[in-house]
């Protein structure tokens, strides 16, 4: 399937797993920060720190507002996929551009959000591989290519898939060819 609309059809890792990074940065300023109170009380002479390490709680303070509003986000998004999924009683085929549509939400980013469910178990499902559209309560069983280098978590464009056995996104095993990538969804 060669459809425009399509070609950017695939999944990313993009603000996944970011929030658990901005955390770490938050906490790394927080402890300089911290430490800075310390070495004032003590009056310890270290690289003049007790003199400007106070002022990392500020950057800190907006990288955690940064961190929860991410996770938050993450959070509704989910809501939002599994209440249109619900109200299919988690059955059916659909095109995964309707859905999208219908929640307001980037057919990337519902594809980044449905692997997430699927992961920690709450739903079922799998693509059409002719069609790319979604098969609900259809599990998949994933198998990892060796060959599978995974990309990027940002990417600009689609990744080239000519003459891959496997999903160049997910890196489930492609045997029968097809458009779609079953494990995932993704345009190939
Ligand atoms: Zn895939």
């Amino acid at each position: 399937m060669s459809e425009e609309k399509y070609k950017h059809r695939y999944y990313y890792k993009e603000s996944y797993e970011a929030a658990i990074g901005t955390f770490a940065v938050a906490i790394v300023f927080l402890f300089v920060a911290i430490l800075s109170l310390v070495f004032l009380t003590f009056k310890i002479e270290f690289i003049g720190l007790a003199n400007w390490g106070y002022w990392l709680f500020v950057p800190a303070f907006f990288i955690f507002i940064g961190g929860f509003d991410q996770l938050y986000r993450n959070y509704k998004y989910k809501q939002v996929v599994k209440n249109a999924l619900a109200q299919r009683n988690f059955q059916g085929t659909y095109k995964l551009e309707h859905i999208a549509l219908e929640i307001g939400m980037k057919p990337k980013v519902l594809l980044r959000v449905l692997l997430d469910l699927r992961n920690k178990g709450i739903i079922k499902y799998s693509f059409n591989v002719e069609t790319g559209q979604i098969i609900l309560g259809q599990p998949i069983t994933y198998q990892l290519a060796t060959e599978y280098v995974p990309p990027a978590k940002k990417l600009e464009n689609p990744l080239p898939t000519e003459g891959k056995n496997y999903c160049v996104y997910c890196g489930h095993k492609i045997e029968t060819g097809g458009n779609f990538c079953p494990n995932c969804g993704s345009n190939l």
